[in-house]
């Protein structure tokens, strides 16, 4: 592992996922000295370690592969902890009086009342990007402007326009397979430019959904639009590209490729590192920012005294041995330029922190760091085709309905894209473990096996693949409006094994995404029964992950996208947002906050392609100043 030579940089970031990874590329290939400073393990351990990891992991979850542990679960106890599924914790859940019963067991904390919030990150070298899915759907212009078109969320401070360009060159850089005629004709524009390369073939799966949906409508209030399946732009490989594979239809793209044709993070960071300017410094956990507070009071109205001065952070041997933390040590480096790329959350957690830490506000005059946390909770539905789909292979996602992700009807409730999902019912049921144990046992926890039949040999073979061959599944991402009571703040009682305060999350689901679960139930309901397909979406009140809904009296359960946004927003005014349009921080000239925190409205499309333009744009047009 290489150990920090310098002391001073002209760039320091602090996490190496997506954002970072991808800064550091291009700003070493300016020539710029980077230091990335990583919390997580580096890159030395070999994929086939974490891919072996995955396959002896009888927990299938994204974050399976990768440290720490997430079964362990003590992140107390953890140099590196990061937050797992809520499936995994859900039993300390008490419903009743709301809260965690253990909180111990949950890295990130809640206050009383609230939901849980279902994604999860990384915090590794490469961050969550070892484990995204590779969807990258541009937005929609309106998307931009959420507020000033339909009442809802903030606007961006720039428009579609502004990051047009930058789209392209993300879309190149991760090597995005797509049709963009086909994109182009259902929203965005896309110019006289393409994909590096053609889409992956529709499945056997999105052919049918085709077949019997396209051009019939399936919401009460978008009866003028009509579906269309649309092949999915992904971070896959059609054709050779980048030295990585083509796509073999693993189904495995989340936690990770086994054949790396999905584009990854640590391809990216790898790239970086290449460049000879970049250097890795991992298992180093940023806790705050320094800034000479001689002259602070002032609150500053002089630039010069409101520059950041330094990173602090600490280093530890073992992600999750405390007999080893007698090594943690304690350091400090400086740099012209700090650009902060932790995610959403931990970025909001270091800026806090070193507001606590230095005594003196940190980027945060305008109290909107940690604010207007979002996600896209996902409504699942699932079902059994007429005819055997032939589900479990292929990329997890090849085709979409993208025909729903605008309109007036915005300004009733939160707008939804529907992703296909070809894993059967893996996301939903934990599939085909579930249905092929409940035929062993006699169970139906799978809800396949009603009469509670126990099957062997010939008849349990030829059950499991008559019924697993035609489940799927869809997923409604569901729009989430930027809302600043949605928040993460600093646990005053919970900390890491380094004795970092945990994060505190408030989290709610409001009305209007409430309503927009009501019109996706109802949508799947319609899509079920025109693909003739027998619907077996149940809602449960067991998970921690629901709500009861007056409106139509039922409950519905919500699963969490992994789509981290919102916590350091970026607006036109210091007054009410923590950065300015280049995600550069209104209080401190040389310092960044990247990545999709700083997206003050999240759309329906996975975001990571956007947060990638952005933090192309924040290179070329901020830090370099082009
Ligand atoms: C299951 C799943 C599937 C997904 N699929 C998709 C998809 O298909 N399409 C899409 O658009 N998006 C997807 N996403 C979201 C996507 O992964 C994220 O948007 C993206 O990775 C965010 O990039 P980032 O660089 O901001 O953060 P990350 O990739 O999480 O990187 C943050 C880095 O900071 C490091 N770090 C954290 N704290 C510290 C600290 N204190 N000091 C130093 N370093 C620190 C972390 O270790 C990590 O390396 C998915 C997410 C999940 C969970």
């Amino acid at each position: 592992m290489p150990t920090t030579e310098k002391t001073h940089y002209d760039v320091v970031i602090v996490g190496s996922g997506f954002a970072g990874a991808n800064m550091a590329y291009m700003l070493g290939q300016k020539g710029k000295k980077v230091l990335i400073l990583e919390a997580g393990p580096g890159i030395e351990r070999s994929r086939e370690d974490y891919l072996e990891n995955f396959y002896l992991n009888t927990f299938k979850a994204p974050e399976a592969p990768y440290p720490p542990d997430a079964t362990a679960l003590a992140p107390a106890k953890t140099n590196v902890p990061r937050p797992t599924i809520p499936e995994l914790v859900f039993n300390t859940w008490d419903a009743k009086p709301g809260r965690w019963r253990e909180p111990e067991q949950s890295y990130l904390s809640y206050q009383q009342s609230q939901l849980p919030f279902a994604s999860t990150y990384e915090r590794l070298a490469g961050g969550t990007g070892n484990h995204w899915m590779g969807t990258a759907l541009r937005m929609t212009d309106n998307d931009f402007k959420t507020l000033s078109d339909y009442g809802h969320g903030r606007d961006w401070p720039i428009g579609y326009d502004d990051l047009k360009k930058y789209y392209h060159q993300a879309e190149n850089l991760i090597g995005v397979s797509g049709d963009a005629a086909e994109q182009q004709s259902i929203g965005p524009d896309f110019g006289d430019t393409n994909f590096p390369m053609r889409a992956l073939p529709k499945s056997k799966l999105d052919q049918l959904v085709a077949e019997r949906v396209n051009g019939k409508s399936l919401a009460v209030d978008t009866e003028d639009t009509t579906a269309q399946v649309t092949v999915t732009p992904a971070g896959r490989n059609s054709e050779p590209y980048q030295n990585r594979r083509v796509c073999r239809g693993n189904t495995n793209c989340t936690p990770m490729c086994p054949i790396q044709a999905k584009y990854d993070t640590q391809f990216a960071l790898r790239l970086a590192l290449d460049t000879g300017n970049v250097t890795l410094q991992s298992k180093a956990v940023v806790d705050y920012l320094t800034v000479d507070t001689s002259d602070l009071n002032t609150t500053g109205s002089n630039d010069e005294k409101k520059k950041i001065t330094g990173v602090h952070y600490l280093t530890y041997d073992d992600i999750s041995a405390p007999a080893k933390s007698g090594k943690t040590g304690e350091n400090t480096v400086s740099a012209d330029t700090y650009v902060l790329a932790a995610h959403a959350i931990e970025n909001a957690k270091i800026l806090l922190y070193s507001t606590k830490k230095n005594g003196v506000n940190i980027a945060n005059s305008s109290d909107q760091v940690g604010r207007h946390l979002m996600d896209h909770p996902v409504y699942l539905a699932w079902g059994l085709t007429s005819e055997p789909v032939y589900g479990y292979r292929g990329p997890l996602s090849t085709s979409g309905i993208e025909s729903f992700r605008d309109g007036g009807f915005r300004k009733q409730r939160a707008a939804w894209r529907i992703e296909i999902g070809n894993e059967g019912w893996n996301w939903p049921a934990t599939d085909p473990y579930t249905t092929a144990q409940d035929y062993i046992y006699g169970t139906n926890t799978g809800q396949l096996n009603e009469n509670n039949t126990v099957l062997s040999n010939a008849e349990y073979r030829d059950t499991c693949n008559e019924k697993l061959t035609r489940q799927f599944r869809v997923g409604f991402l569901v729009e989430q409006e930027a809302d600043p009571e949605n928040r993460v703040m600093l646990s005053e009682t919970l900390v890491d094994h380094l004795g970092i305060p945990r994060p505190e999350l408030r989290y709610n689901i409001s009305d209007y995404v409430k309503a927009g679960f009501r019109s996706a139930k109802a949508a799947s309901q319609k899509l079920h029964k025109l693909m003739d397909a027998k619907e077996y979406t149940k809602a449960t009140t067991e998970v921690a992950t629901h709500w009861f809904d007056p409106v139509d009296k039922s409950v519905y359960n919500y699963a969490g996208a992994g789509h981290v946004c919102g916590t350091h927003i970026m607006g036109d005014k210091p007054e009410n947002s923590v950065v300015n349009d280049k995600q550069q921080s209104w209080d401190h000239p040389n310092l960044y906050i990247a990545g999709c925190g700083s997206m003050p409205s999240i759309g329906t499309q996975n975001p990571t392609l956007t947060m990638l333009a952005m933090c192309l744009r924040t290179v070329e047009e901020g830090i370099l100043g082009v």
